[in-house]
């Protein structure tokens, strides 16, 4: 009997024992191509040299300093690296454990830079429906997922949620794209309005949805809006790239593509590769300096913040993109990618919309294309597609509807950067008998 205590509580997983490159082995030896990198976690692949070695090196010269205490080199450097590529004003680095504390960490320091600067009134976050930023309680409450949020709901702060930018569902059969994109970033205009705007501290947004909808990138023109609107409320844009930031997209930042900068930047997944737990929340000069003028502290701390072993993974996991030009590669590969999926499975006659970016990329499930209609959630079917895909040695993502029936099923497809193009057939294959297994 084990004495794990698992998500799934009646799940019989198989043990995973070693990776190799775009592969997981299980204790049986049976293969499992990582089509979602976990959960587009592992851009690098399972057997990265460079990293295991960076990681053994630092483990070697120093596991451990806390950051009350001392900086190090693995720490400065990396964010010296994240911020030579970084938008706007980045300018400092936050290194946290993982993507929901990155999303705390973002939250606790809008409202801190306002009591800094003399606006203790905004306390208002908004957010939107169908989005996920995290588990801890106040990532929880600002993801906008109603299954995953209920039971907590007594505990959680009060957030706003306004609607996505969710193209395949929402925008009107008249209405262009530009319309649709500026009607869905009034709804935040109208919220800060509606809530007060010298109550309002920040709007949180990822720029391409991951968890909630399967890879939905915002319509073009819709994020400059938010970024106007933003600027004119004095309202600080926090944008949450854990899943869909470094590189996953084809930019180093998904938020790149859509040509503005946040004030605050969460990111994480890829920034570890899986190798050690790392996130990081990213800041303006303007914030830090409004905090290192003020009090002079934020006021927010984790024991292992800026781990060395975690920030040495990190370091070796960008530098291993620069040298291998894994970024443009991510947009040449998804590129074959996007075709061979619209290929496949684009006239599927449970296929609504294939969407993304890069290798980043989710298939909605439903009932009826020319409808639109969703699958009844009781059907499970992005569950079973789940189970019949890794019977056949895939990992893909999948994301169940919402019993609102608003909100269809996904399945998300996250491949590692160094997939090769053969491997992009093995991946439709199986999905293909998996999908002729289930629907
Ligand atoms: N934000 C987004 C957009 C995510 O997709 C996730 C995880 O899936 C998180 C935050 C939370 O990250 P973590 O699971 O590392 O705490």
């Amino acid at each position: 009997m084990s004495h794990v205590f698992p998500r799934h509580c009646h799940s019989d997983l198989p043990r995973a024992a070693s990776g190799d490159g775009c592969y997981l082995i299980d204790q049986t030896g049976k293969r499992y191509f990582d089509g979602s990198g976990g959960a587009a976690v592992s851009c690098l692949g399972h057997s990265n040299a460079r990293v295991t070695q960076a990681i053994k090196d630092q483990a070697d010269q120093l596991a451990f300093a806390h950051t009350g205490f001392f900086t190090t080199d693995p720490a400065e450097e990396l964010a010296d690296m994240l911020i030579a590529e970084a938008p706007g004003d980045l300018d400092r680095v936050y290194f946290v454990s993982g993507g929901s504390e990155a999303v705390e960490a973002a939250i606790k320091l809008a409202r801190q830079y306002h009591i800094e600067n003399g606006q203790p009134k905004r306390r208002h976050l908004i957010a939107r429906r169908q989005s996920y930023h995290g588990n801890t309680l106040g990532a929880l409450a600002a993801g906008g997922n109603a299954w995953r949020r209920a039971q907590f709901s007594p505990l959680l702060i009060d957030v706003s949620h306004i609607s996505p930018c969710y193209e395949y569902a929402e925008r009107h059969d008249d209405e262009t794209l530009a319309a649709y994109g500026a009607r869905a970033a009034q709804e935040l205009e109208d919220e800060i309005l509606r809530l007060g705007p010298d109550q309002v501290m920040a709007f949180l947004a990822e720029p391409v949805v991951g968890a909630t909808l399967g890879a939905v990138p915002a319509v073009e023109g819709y994020f400059a809006r938010i970024r106007e609107i933003c600027d004119r409320y004095g309202v600080l844009l926090i944008l949450d790239e854990v899943m869909c930031g470094m590189g996953r997209t084809g930019h180093m930042f998904a938020c790149d593509a859509d040509g503005i900068a946040p004030d605050i930047l969460c990111i994480a997944k890829g920034l570890g590769a899986g190798y050690q737990p790392i996130g990081a929340m990213l800041c303006t000069r303007g914030i830090y300096d409004a905090v290192a003028s003020g009090t002079g502290f934020f006021q927010h701390g984790h024991t292992y913040l800026g781990h060395p072993i975690a920030t040495a993974a990190a370091r070796a996991v960008l530098q291993e993109m620069k040298d291998n030009a894994l970024i443009p590669r991510v947009r040449q590969i998804g590129a074959t990618f996007e075709a061979a999926l619209q290929s496949h499975f684009g006239q599927h006659a449970h296929v609504g919309d294939i969407r993304g970016r890069g290798l980043f990329w989710g298939i909605e499930l439903v009932a009826e294309r020319e409808t639109r209609i969703p699958f009844d959630p009781a059907h499970r079917v992005a569950n079973r597609l789940k189970k019949a895909a890794f019977n056949e040695g895939l990992i893909c993502y999948p994301m169940p509807g919402t019993r609102d029936g608003k909100v269809g099923d996904h399945l998300l497809l996250a491949p590692p950067f160094i997939m090769t193009e053969p491997q992009i057939d093995e991946v439709t294959s199986k999905l293909g008998r998996a999908l002729d297994c289930v629907l």
